[in-house]
């Protein structure tokens, strides 16, 4: 493998730019979460040994002294650019199977994964994407608010936007009176979005009033499920502006599912396979191929898919079967019309006595209670039970509602397999940049708060 350069940076122009410089000189870019403790990017650091680190002069504070890779500030490196010499030929040739970038995983299940992406992904990536959006090129106006460290971003400004030929405006810090803003100043008309940001903009509806948003064509969000609940809202809030998902993985190198979403209606399917790829439902139980319908693991194949992970065979072999099969973790079905559902992540089931509870399905439907303004389940551990499922609630600002009131909401709502257990309230809901409910960290907290042990109603 070649030189890898770690860009560590909050989304930026230079951002772009620099992945597709160090991809031509035939190095291998690769990128951490900013917002990252000092022990994480060190670990990632570790992980990855780059050559190089890029960042900013804000940053640097938090990498001084972590290691002794040489560190150069993007802005230092931005105002000593020398004007290119008559003649010079930057790229260097590169096989198509050699490896472009080293993205990681979001490490929601687990510790989080170097995916190493070939050029031939990140092309296949590129002109998928061209392919999907490029009609609708043109007049484009991108905003990015997603981050860039992030596959979705990843993929969506540097091998997406430019191979549309749309004009980008990057927004370094989010937040929803920035989007709207930006949507109005630079007549943006396409928003890839995150689940927070869509529930934020609907509930930001009011002062959304304030702004001029015609331009708005369409939200494509992706990243983490986004409840039924929320569709609507944002719905209702926006009518001229259609609310699309995509669905993807760092591992396919960026979203693989595209919806066609329709003007003032919600689509609760992540939508159809993009071309080139290849999809089945696996049977959990037997492995088979499941027919229509029917609920089963996603696997995916097509030329956007990673080489592998990153000094990890096994890992590989297990996410990779020897027909090309990734192996996604996401319990899904498919209608009769060629539709994906995303039903929940399989690591994510909790196993309650012999059934298996998608946390997903429970708090979309408590999300439809008046005084929940969040909430995430979780399975808790039960002697009897194995697990039972407990929701983590945060309440709406001047409401008091009780666990018992909650449990009983669920009561009809539901099988009786499925019903909360247990209901706690929390301030808050943590969330991975791409919107993730990080279930290890709430239960982690929880079973310490709590003990380990507490009985099934
Ligand atoms: P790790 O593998 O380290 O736990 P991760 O799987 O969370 O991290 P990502 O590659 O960022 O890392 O996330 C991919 C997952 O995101 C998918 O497997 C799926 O569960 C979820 N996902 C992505 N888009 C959607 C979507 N539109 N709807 C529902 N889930 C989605």
């Amino acid at each position: 493998m070649g030189d890898i350069v770690l860009l560590i940076s909050p989304n930026s122009l230079h951002f772009p730019i620099l992945v597709l410089a160090i991809m031509s000189l035939g190095a291998i870019f690769s990128t951490a979460n900013f917002l990252h403790t000092r022990q994480e990017l060190l670990s990632q650091i570790q992980d990855s040994n780059p050559s190089l680190i890029l960042t900013t002069s804000h940053l640097q504070d938090k990498l001084h002294n972590l290691i002794s890779k040489p560190l150069v500030l993007i802005e230092h490196f931005i105002s000593n650019l020398q004007p290119i010499p008559p003649n010079f030929d930057p790229l260097t040739p590169v096989n198509t199977t050699d490896t472009a970038a080293l993205m990681y995983s979001s490490g929601t299940t687990g510790k989080s994964k170097a995916v190493v992406c070939s050029h031939a992904n990140l092309i296949a990536m590129s002109c998928i994407l061209r392919h999907v959006w490029g009609r609708r090129a043109g007049d484009e106006v991108y905003l990015c608010a997603v981050p860039m460290f992030h596959m979705f971003g990843f993929s969506v400004f540097v091998c997406g936007a430019p191979a549309v030929m749309a004009t980008v405006v990057v927004m370094t810090r989010y937040s929803v009176e920035d989007v709207l803003m930006a949507v109005e100043e630079h007549r943006v008309t396409r928003l890839p979005a995150v689940p927070p940001m869509v529930i934020q903009l609907a509930r930001a509806a009011g002062a959304a009033r304030g702004y001029e948003l015609g331009s708005l064509k369409e939200v494509v969000c992706s990243g983490a499920p986004l409840a039924r609940e929320h569709m609507e809202l944002f719905v209702d809030r926006y009518p001229g502006v259609t609310l699309s998902q995509c669905y993807g993985l760092t591992e396919t190198c960026g979203p693989i599912t595209l919806c066609d979403g329709v003007k003032g209606r919600f689509h609760a399917s992540i939508g159809r396979l993009i071309p080139t790829m290849q999809a089945k439902i696996r049977d959990l139980r037997t492995g088979k191929a499941l027919s229509h319908n029917k609920y089963g693991e996603l696997l995916v194949r097509g030329p956007p898919l990673m080489k592998g992970y990153l000094n990890n065979q096994e890992a590989t072999s297990l996410a990779i079967d020897e027909e090309g099969w990734l192996h996604t973790g996401d319990l899904c079905y498919i209608d009769m019309r060629g539709l994906i559902y995303v039903v929940d992540r399989i690591k994510e089931l909790i196993k309650y006595k012999a059934y298996q509870v998608a946390p997903a399905e429970l708090e979309e439907i408590l999300q439809t209670h008046p005084d929940v303004h969040d909430v995430a389940v979780i399975p808790y551990p039960n002697e009897e039970a194995g697990e039972i499922p407990m929701a983590c609630v945060v309440r709406k600002p001047g409401s008091t509602v009780e666990e018992d009131e909650l449990i009983s909401f669920m009561e009809n709502k539901v099988a009786p397999y499925k019903k909360i257990r247990k209901a706690i309230f929390v301030d808050v809901i943590p969330r991975s940049p791409s919107g993730k409910i990080l279930r290890r960290l709430i239960k982690a907290k929880v079973v310490q708060q709590q003990g380990t042990e507490i009985s099934a109603r």
